[in-house]
């Protein structure tokens, strides 16, 4: 029955999300999410939103939690936009502001996402190849442009981009937007929401699915000049008035709120990090720095699928990608000490190390 399908629909690559395998029991290090539970705060704040108001439509601006991250970072709330998880947001990033004659630039080794918006909504991209060491080097971004868009770290490798390049980058582009998708930034960067006020066309996008633990709820958000986040706006009251509903709003500002459980949880995972790191290198694994929640290593004798296969027999999941020039790569999400351990022990068996 394709032929009900728009020849939109059947121009589509949709993106293909890691595995959430329905079996229980299995240690799950293949989407990065947090293996800490959301704050307490964060609970007790959903909780106490379970009532009759649920029977009422969600501020449609979600004004409480646009004040919640504009005070955690010491923006305006002009100067933020919030949607259903930052994937929502990107989508909305991508129609209202990537759009454009000229090309989008990303990395060719990147949040595989971006291609499939442009896929949708019939932007023009061009890739840029990240260096032989899987990094970014801003000044292979020096070209005619309609935006550029990259993960900082980036995404799958964690690798990061110091604040100073992607300053760099700015002033050699101030005629189109430039996004930073910061999902892991909290694991190891620092955020360049500290450079908005000088640079009207810079756009970061954060959410709250990882170092705040609310994969499940759905909360992202966008830091830029106030028309940056007006022509979002624009796209938002034209596709879906209330994207955030009333326990995605609350539960995001008392997230936001908690900064002493948001540091302990990732203190807590960069020090597993580490940790996890030297014991990969100690395998003989080649670990590229990660500034992320998980780690990208490669083995030099042994076959990344079949090591994924191996780690599978033994109920612990990781994530591969089936690309040109990381297929030798896995990715790895850092999980708690005993999830690591317990990852250790499945490659010392297989390998026979
Ligand atoms: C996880 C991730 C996202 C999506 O996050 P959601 O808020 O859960 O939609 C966006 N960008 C990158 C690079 C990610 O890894």
């Amino acid at each position: 029955m394709s032929h009900f399908w728009s020849s939109v629909v059947h121009g589509l690559t949709p993106y293909v999300p890691g595995e959430q395998p329905k079996v229980a029991g299995l240690i799950k290090l293949n989407t990065n999410e947090n293996p800490y539970g959301p704050s307490p705060r964060v609970l007790a704040a959903l909780q106490a939103e379970v009532g009759d108001s649920l029977r009422l439509y969600p501020d449609p601006n979600g004004e409480s939690l646009k004040n919640a991250v504009a005070a955690y970072y010491g923006v305006t709330p002009p100067q933020v936009f919030v949607g259903n998880g930052s994937d929502e947001v990107l989508a909305h990033v991508f129609l209202a502001l990537l759009k454009h004659e000229q090309p989008l630039l990303f990395p060719d080794i990147t949040y595989s996402f971006y291609p499939v918006y442009c896929g949708l909504y019939g932007i023009d991209f061009v890739t840029i190849p990240l260096t032989a060491a899987l990094a970014i080097e801003v000044t292979d971004y020096a070209r005619p442009n309609g935006g550029i868009i990259f993960p900082n770290p980036n995404a799958p490798t964690g690798r990061l981009l110091p604040l100073a390049k992607i300053e760099a980058l700015l002033a050699g582009n101030p005629d189109s937007v430039v996004v930073v998708d910061e999902a892991y930034v909290d694991f190891g960067g620092e955020s360049a929401i500290a450079l908005v006020d000088r640079y009207p066309q810079l756009l970061v996008i954060q959410t709250l699915s990882k170092s705040r633990s609310l994969a499940g709820l759905r909360v992202g958000f966008a830091v830029g000049h106030p028309r940056l986040i007006e022509a979002l706006e624009r796209v938002k009251n034209s596709f879906n008035s209330y994207p955030l509903g009333r326990l995605a709003i609350r539960g995001a500002v008392a997230a936001m709120e908690d900064r002493p459980y948001f540091e302990q949880t990732r203190q807590m995972i960069m020090r597993t990090r580490e940790e996890l790191v030297r014991n990969l290198r100690g395998f003989g694994f080649e670990v590229l720095p990660s500034a992320a929640n998980f780690v990208f290593a490669r083995h030099p004798a042994r076959d990344a699928l079949q090591l994924a296969a191996g780690l599978r027999e033994k109920a612990i999941i990781v994530r591969h990608f089936r690309q040109e020039r990381i297929e030798q790569f896995l990715r790895i999400t850092v999980g708690t000490d005993e999830q690591c351990n317990a990852l250790c022990r499945a490659l010392a068996q297989i390998l026979g190390a």
